[in-house]
């Protein structure tokens, strides 16, 4: 099989990295600057391409990437799809780009556009309020806890000091409810991959704030019993959050207030539209039941009685968790989406992403231990290195799953392909796998090949990023 596309990675085995620009021809430009003296230099060494080396250094850089606009990425999870262009072109609208300090008689489109947001989010996932604030997935389920901590403080329950997360969750739950102050408490999964009632029986108790909990979880598989988790929680005083990046799996079919959750956050950078990855753009926002409403983030939208748009400040808030109404243009691009797909276009979106992952699963070779499952699968590398397989995977020409997480299924390769892609590219996909596992170690262990950059070493460039340029000189 030859899936390498010389167009799109460079030759072959060639080192082609680009020289940073500053690495090339460098000008003296004189500073002439208004700025007080000891805040500017006198002269500066630039980098001075004519426009077209400019142009194409750019376009070579993008050329080394691999993004949705490239190929499948099936990175489980994060819902990497094809975000439609018309979505950028409102967020690019001339009218889009207002300062947001105007004055609010001023700002009545952008408060329109942001009040119709929170309502068609609300229905989306069944909620009574919703704030555009925080301004990732993460954000929101930190805000979701401050909100759950304040109505408990208010209700005289401020004991509550525990917060319950399955063991399959997402870092990010274990981290939002640590920084919000709270013990967390990890529960084991049933054998089945779903929650343990028993565990959880065990562990709720008069100091549980909260339930966090994604469904369908992290290995696709939906929580059957939800509505008992939301009973057992709601008898022990404490509030069931919903991690919502998984919503695409139930986008237009059910909604999470229905099943009994208090307070959910929506990853509109997966669900609906906006290029993400390496941690941004995105938007979080949060929705919540009546009872939770007032202690929304500062400021809030709201309809006045005159049909004009207002902000104002909920009455025991829990204040600003994002500098004005949150990340703007990634809040223009999902309610575009939302907007231009309604309610048949998202019901067919969570369709087709569960119909996808489950055609491709169909194909694969590789064991898928757990189901049924919705828009994502775990399937195991079994004896082969996860981490290798995904190495391997980048000389098809194809972007891997995300590896070795969640921890329940040996050597995981956690699939998610979208909505988006066709039955061929889902086919050239099942190839890519089903050849990388009939390979063996040492042809796993050497690759990737047919990539610009080979084996990186990706614990040092996590623990010491190079944020500077500055650095490499
Ligand atoms: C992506 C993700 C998050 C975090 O969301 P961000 O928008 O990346 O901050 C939380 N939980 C799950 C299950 C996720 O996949």
């Amino acid at each position: 099989m030859e899936h390498y596309d010389q167009a799109r990675y460079g030759p072959a085995g060639e080192d082609t990295n680009e020289p940073l620009l500053s690495e090339k021809d460098q000008t003296t430009v004189e500073v002439d600057s208004s700025l007080p003296d000891d805040l500017t230099r006198d002269e500066v060494e630039l980098p001075s391409p004519e426009e077209p080396e400019l142009a194409r250094h750019y376009v070579r850089l993008s050329q080394q990437n691999y993004g949705v606009d490239s190929g499948p990425y099936p990175l489980g999870s994060c819902t990497m799809k094809y975000n439609p262009r018309f979505t950028e072109e409102a967020a690019a609208l001339p009218d889009a780009a207002v300062h947001p300090d105007r004055s609010e008689d001023s700002l009545q489109g952008t408060l329109e556009l942001l009040g119709d947001l929170q309502d068609y989010l609300g229905r989306i996932g069944g909620m009574d309020a919703v704030t555009l604030q925080p301004p990732a997935g993460a954000a929101g389920e930190f805000t979701g806890i401050l909100v759950a901590e304040a109505y408990h403080e208010a209700n005289d329950e401020g004991h509550r000091d525990e917060v319950i997360v399955p063991d399959a969750a997402h870092g990010t739950n274990f981290a939002s409810a640590a920084l919000g102050g709270y013990d967390v408490v990890e529960i084991p999964s049933g054998d089945d991959g779903r929650v343990d009632l028993e565990a959880l029986e065990a562990a709720l108790g008069e100091n549980t704030a909260a339930l966090m909990l994604t469904n369908p979880n992290t290995l696709g598989l939906f929580e059957r019993d939800i509505e008992t988790i939301a009973e057992m929680v709601h008898d022990a005083g404490g509030l069931l959050y919903y991690d919502g990046a998984n919503l695409n799996a139930l986008l237009g079919r059910a909604r999470p207030g229905d099943m009994g959750f208090d307070i959910m956050h929506f990853n509109v950078h997966k669900t609906f539209a906006t290029p993400h990855g390496g941690g941004g753009p995105g938007a979080g926002p949060v929705g919540v039941t009546d009872e939770l409403a007032d202690f929304l983030p500062d400021p809030h939208v709201r309809e006045g009685d005159a049909g004009d748009y207002e902000l104002y400040t909920p009455e025991h808030s829990v204040g600003k968790v994002h500098g004005f109404q949150g990340n703007w243009p990634v809040l223009v691009k999902a309610f575009a989406y939302i907007d231009r797909l309604g309610d048949d276009g998202l019901a067919d979106a969570s369709a087709k992403a569960v119909l996808n992952a489950n055609y491709l699963a169909e194909q694969l070779d590789y064991e898928i231990p757990l189901g049924p499952f919705h828009h994502e699968f775990v399937a195991s590398a079994g004896d082969q290195d996860a981490a290798d397989v995904a190495k391997r995977m980048l000389d098809y020409g194809v972007h891997p799953p995300t590896t070795k997480w969640p921890e329940l299924v040996d050597e995981a390769l956690m699939t998610e392909p979208t909505e988006v892609e066709t039955k061929d590219n889902l086919d050239d996909l099942a190839d890519a796998f089903n050849a990388v596992a009939a390979e063996d170690d040492e042809t796993l262990e050497s690759a990737p090949n047919r990539t610009t950059a080979r084996r990186i070493d990706q614990t040092t460039a996590a623990r010491n990023p190079r944020l500077s340029w500055h650095d490499l000189e």
